[in-house]
């Protein structure tokens, strides 16, 4: 099956042959033909799935040409996120005359003022900076066709709900809705049933299984040793690219000055850092410039780096659905990809968790010649006796298998 076939309009079509796409993926298979007929649409997907083709391509279809009015809008809960899909939505309009927007905060206004005077048929903004454009009258969102609700799940997860129904409100009535989210539970479930009408359902691939060409691990360890076996691991593995994610920003900052030290070129990624850095982080780790990221969950949704090699998890993800995501950054199209987490006693619990979510047990690796101090890490029911009893001891802090200072 080939792009022809589904409805889409010539130039759109040749935007994406010259992006190198020959088949549509099954989400833009099913997808297309669905949105080109102007209905509304819920869609979950893996990441990785071509999610973003499959809404932008008969975005652009119904469209057709500019008119220099917002038409077509699209939110995102993170400005990297924006910054991608403005930038697919730009390569798929190559052959088209159609301007696009993108509207995301950590900037100044001047120049996003400016395109949505000069007049944008499409805009890809995040929630806040468009809510300020709207009180302000700089974005009028009267004359929207077609509204996409993009990740929605992360941003439920970052408390932008309420801005994102503000931003619906403002737009017209009679207009086609699609929304993507990788779960839908019951508050994204009743936003839908707000703002969509009738919408076809989409599901793609098993929702809970991590992407299938990532081979995934963990590696047990004293909590004193995990940065011991980071290092042993990034040593012994031949990587192209690797990701580091951390679940804290301090966490964070404070690897990547470890790895440093180590002569390793790092990139940091995370909120705490400027507009100009994260740009720079993330186009330094596409371009080859930095061979290793340090980042937190920001970086872990849908953000498109072709060629990350491997990903590690320096902390066991606390929510099951991270872990998808997270190591989904590897794998990504088809291509082969390694992901590590690096798991401490206390962790188990979490680790747990994401084998029921995903519904699979995950290998246990040992490096083999690490100094382990505790291999009973690698006997689970031995560990979770003592989790046990630690808990009924003590309530506070925890009890770690890494106090024991290494010799
Ligand atoms: P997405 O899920 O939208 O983030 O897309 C993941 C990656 O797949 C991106 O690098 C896209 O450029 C690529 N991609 C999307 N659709 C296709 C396709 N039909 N053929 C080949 N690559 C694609």
């Amino acid at each position: 099956m080939s792009f022809q076939g589904l409805g889409l309009l010539k130039p759109v079509v040749h935007g994406a042959q010259r992006m190198g796409y020959v088949e549509p993926s099954p989400i833009q298979l099913q997808a297309i033909p669905v949105i080109v007929a102007g209905k509304d649409l819920v869609a979950s997907a893996q990441t990785g799935t071509g999610k973003t083709a499959a809404f932008a391509l008969p975005a652009l279809t119904r469209l057709k040409t500019g008119k220099n009015s917002i038409r077509c809008l699209v939110l995102e809960p993170t400005r990297e996120l924006a910054m991608q899909v403005e930038s697919a939505f730009r390569d798929y309009a190559y052959f088209m005359e159609m301007p696009i927007t993108l509207i995301h905060g950590g900037v100044g206004y001047g120049k996003q003022r400016e395109n949505l005077t000069r007049g944008s048929d499409i805009v890809v903004a995040t929630p806040g900076r468009l809510l300020d454009l709207l009180k302000s009258q700089t974005a009028d969102l009267s004359h929207v066709e077609v509204l996409i609700l993009d990740e929605v799940d992360r941003m439920l997860d970052m408390g932008f709900l309420p801005s994102v129904r503000q931003i619906i409100e403002k737009c017209p009535r009679a207009r086609q809705t699609l929304l993507f989210s990788a779960t839908i539970p019951e508050e994204i479930a009743r936003l839908s049933s707000w703002c969509l009408r009738d919408p076809a359902r989409i599901e793609i691939g098993a929702r809970r299984s991590p992407a299938e060409t990532v081979n995934h691990a963990f590696y047990p360890v004293a909590a004193d040793q995990k940065f011991d076996l980071l290092i042993a691991l990034l040593n012994r593995t031949h990587f192209e690219s690797i990701l580091i994610f951390t679940r804290t920003k301090e966490g964070a900052d404070r690897i990547a000055h470890k790895l440093k030290a180590q002569e390793h070129s790092v990139a940091i990624l995370h909120s705490n850092r400027t507009q100009r850095e994260r740009v720079e982080a993330l186009e330094g780790f596409k371009g080859g410039k930095y061979e290793v990221m340090v980042a937190t969950d920001i970086a872990a949704r849908g953000i498109d780096i072709a060629g990350v090699s491997h990903v590690i998890n320096y902390d066991v993800p606390q929510h099951p659905e991270d872990y998808v995501h997270r190591i989904g950054r590897t794998g990504r199209a088809e291509r082969a990809g390694d992901a590590f987490t690096i798991m401490t006693a206390e962790e188990l619990p979490h680790v747990k968790e994401i084998e029921r979510f995903i519904n699979q047990t995950v290998p246990r690796l040992k490096l083999e010649n690490f100094p382990y101090v505790y291999t009973a890490l690698f006997n689970e029911d031995e560990v979770e006796a003592v989790l046990r009893k630690a808990r009924g001891v003590r309530t506070h802090k925890g009890y770690s298998f890494g106090r024991r200072k290494r010799r």
